[in-house]
């Protein structure tokens, strides 16, 4: 048994929520800004930091974490104040005379683990939804890439009450003693078989979740797509980060005429785009047990190109599989890693089909100029988010809440969404004193039902 305990950092954080001082709009303008300042002072720190973890480049950093961290946090500034207003609600005939109103309020101490991936947008962007509601936070990091994760400890634990925002590093004893302890919230983001471990100890408090898991995201593509459009933003989207993304294409549906053609051209694109951690845009599988995991779905199979490994390294090239069925045992767990495995389709019908009896994706893609395609897929098909012509780039509008559904997850977040993520909408009937009609008091005769009846009609 370990004897590691978070009891009093929790209670820490309670006594700061308690003071009051996260309800104060300005406060939350003053961290968030701080959040800010602290970032760009160590973004060449922490581009070393992830750089040594597993390779990625200042510009992959930029592009894919932290300009996302920084539209967040601009966004939560620049909006938090009308977020937080009272909000008046029609109040319905039975009620009148009075007002309504929903008041957003913090739900209070909030737990945030992180995912090893883009660990610094993963941990940071909920922090700042949270910070944006007035919530407080104890941020538990992914332990992987351990140095993005110890920089990120040193940013906030050596700049913000400890009450307020807190970093705790670790991974599963920590992980199992915090999750001992009662939270008002917990927003994980993570794999599918951890993300029921937290929801399991949340519902020992009735504690609500965000929960960002991953899952098989879709591509599809059919004959009326541009081509050319379709294969450079593919390309781009399964291979950044080695194809550690969860809203990276995990497969491809192509439509079997167009299939050739659409190869050729993957392939040259491929080859165009130069892979290499010299040329700063390919990163390394983060451990070898992902190394292991990844690789071993090539194992005894027939590659359509690509299939380098580097185990030392941990690098897997950009691979294609060709030939790939529904019941292919690559079609059972995300991949999570560069390989990308092409199913071809005569009718869609029953490619959409067979994409529904699987569990619902966290992103799908389609790639069509022809509306009732684009049409028919997104509205048959469950799943959390998505786009039509492009992959991956809907992350970065913050006025698309982001999450997803079913076994992808649930909640959601970025801008309002992340607010809301973190609030509760308290609604509150304030009611006047001059009119007291009395047909809801005693005694219930008929005419007073009668006309309980029709107020309830004209509501
Ligand atoms: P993971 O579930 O292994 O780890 C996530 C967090 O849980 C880490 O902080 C880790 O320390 C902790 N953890 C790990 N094992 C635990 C256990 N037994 N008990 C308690 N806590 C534990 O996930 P990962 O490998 O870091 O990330 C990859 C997964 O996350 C993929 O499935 C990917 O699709 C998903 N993901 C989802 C999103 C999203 O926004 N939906 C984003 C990134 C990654």
């Amino acid at each position: 048994m370990s004897d590691i305990q978070f009891t009093k950092e929790i209670q820490q954080q309670r006594d700061f929520f308690f003071s009051g001082k996260t309800r104060d709009i300005d406060f939350r303008i003053a961290q968030l800004k701080k959040l800010k300042q602290l970032i760009m002072e160590n973004e060449t720190k922490m581009a070393d930091a992830i750089f040594l973890d597993f390779g990625k480049s200042e510009f992959d950093l930029y592009t894919t974490e932290l300009s996302i961290i920084y539209t967040d946090i601009n966004e939560s500034i620049k909006k938090v104040k009308s977020w937080s207003k009272r909000k008046r609600i029609r109040t319905n005939v039975l009620n009148m005379p009075a007002k309504s109103f929903i008041m957003p309020e913090p739900l209070g101490v909030s737990l945030i683990i992180g995912a090893w991936n883009y660990p610094f947008q993963l941990s940071f962007s909920p922090a700042v939804a949270a910070i944006t509601a007035g919530c407080t936070v104890i941020l538990k990091p992914s332990e992987l890439p351990s140095r993005t994760s110890a920089i990120m400890a040193e940013i906030v634990n050596t700049h913000f009450d400890p009450g307020f925002f807190r970093v705790i590093e670790g991974g599963v004893p920590e992980m199992t003693a915090l999750l001992k302890e009662k939270y008002d919230k917990i927003f994980f983001t993570g794999s599918i078989p951890v993300g029921k471990i937290v929801y399991e100890a949340a519902a020992k408090f009735l504690t609500p979740v965000t929960l960002e898991l991953g899952g098989k995201s879709p591509a599809f593509v059919t004959a009326k797509c541009n081509m050319d459009v379709t294969v450079r933003r593919l390309v781009w989207a399964k291979f950044l980060n080695a194809g550690q993304t969860c809203i990276a294409p995990d497969y491809v549906l192509i439509e079997k005429s167009i299939e050739t053609t659409f190869l050729q051209k993957f392939i040259a694109e491929i080859e165009r785009s130069k892979f290499a951690v010299e040329n700063g845009n390919y990163v390394q599988i983060i451990n070898e047990r992902n190394f292991d995991r990844v690789s071993a779905h090539l194992s005894g199979q027939k590659i359509f190109y690509g299939g380098k490994m580097n185990r030392e390294q941990r690098h897997i090239s950009p691979t294609l599989l060709t030939d790939i069925a529904f019941d292919h045992p690559i079609m059972t767990d995300e991949i999570f890693g560069p390989i990308l495995p092409i199913i071809s389709f005569t009718n869609l019908d029953d490619a959409i089909y067979q994409v529904k009896q699987r569990p619902r994706p966290l992103a799908l893609y389609v790639f069509s100029d022809n509306r009732e395609e684009q049409n028919k897929i997104l509205s048959s098909i469950s799943f959390g988010g998505g786009s039509v012509n492009d992959a991956m780039m809907h992350i970065v509008n913050p006025n698309l809440p982001f999450g997803g559904v079913g076994d992808s997850g649930m909640g959601n977040y970025h801008g309002i969404a992340g607010f809301r993520a973190f609030s509760h909408e308290k609604s509150v009937l304030h009611k006047s004193n001059y009119f007291e009609p009395s047909i809801k008091y005693s005694p219930h005769t008929p005419s007073r039902l009668l006309w309980i009846k029709r107020l309830l009609k004209w509501s």
